[in-house]
């Protein structure tokens, strides 16, 4: 059962239009797994819809207004989760089914995707979403592979796809959308039945505490970076 969900002012900003694409990709992802904050999207949506109509007289020639609803028409920076019961049923029940907005980003699938080993455990397949602020990723964890103990710092967002893991805070499963923030540290470790598959969105490279992981970081940023932009 996911237990992990973005607070108010991700839902807020995603159902606004607002949050950056890294970022709103993370939020659609979970969306497909939980119907509570599908429906509290969709109620902010409703009310941001009514305020927009009371406010158009009076808002209508201000800067950024007309291109702030011009987004949101577009879809920009909205990705939308799953249209029907069906894919939602689906995706929240389905061992393996990714969610649609992930489909999407991994296009030819994710066997397809150029993933980067890092290490016997743990392999990443950088996105490319056109946002420079943050690395967005696909990471995949081997059943009972612990990633590197490492400390954050800045903002990072993974949301489980597949599988489960656990660090010192707890167990994460599919659907849970966790965030760390600058200067915490863990170790997370994926169960030991399955591969774990997370969505992952990072506004600064991690710090690797551990020496052996230290050695490779120049080889890491230099990866990440090259598929960053
Ligand atoms: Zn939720």
């Amino acid at each position: 059962m996911v237990s992990f969900h973005p607070d108010s002012k991700f839902l807020t900003d995603f159902a606004a239009g607002n949050l950056p694409l890294s970022e709103a990709v993370c939020v659609a992802a979970h969306l497909e797994f939980c119907s509570k904050c599908r429906s509290h999207v969709q109620q902010l949506s409703d009310v941001a819809a009514q305020m927009m109509a009371r406010l158009e007289p009076v808002v209508a020639d201000e800067d950024g207004f007309d291109t702030l609803m011009q987004r949101i028409e577009a879809g920009e920076s909205t990705p939308q989760p799953a249209r029907s019961a069906a894919q939602r049923a689906s995706a929240a029940s389905g061992a393996t089914t990714m969610p649609l907005v992930v489909q999407k980003l991994a296009k030819g699938g994710l066997q397809n995707m150029s993933w980067v080993q890092l290490g016997r455990s743990l392999r990443i397949a950088p996105v490319n979403v056109g946002c420079k602020d943050r690395q967005t990723a696909i990471y995949d964890i081997k059943a009972g592979g612990r990633m590197p103990e490492h400390e954050h710092r800045g903002e990072e967002i993974t949301v489980l796809l597949k599988g489960s893991f656990s660090d010192a805070e707890g167990k994460y499963v599919r659907g849970d959308f966790v965030v760390r923030h600058a200067g915490e540290r863990h170790q997370p470790t994926a169960t030991l039945d399955t591969d774990c598959i997370c969505l992952v969105s990072l506004a600064e490279p991690v710090k690797p505490t551990s020496f052996w992981y230290r050695l490779l970081e120049p080889f890491v940023q230099y990866r990440l970076s090259g598929f960053s932009n």
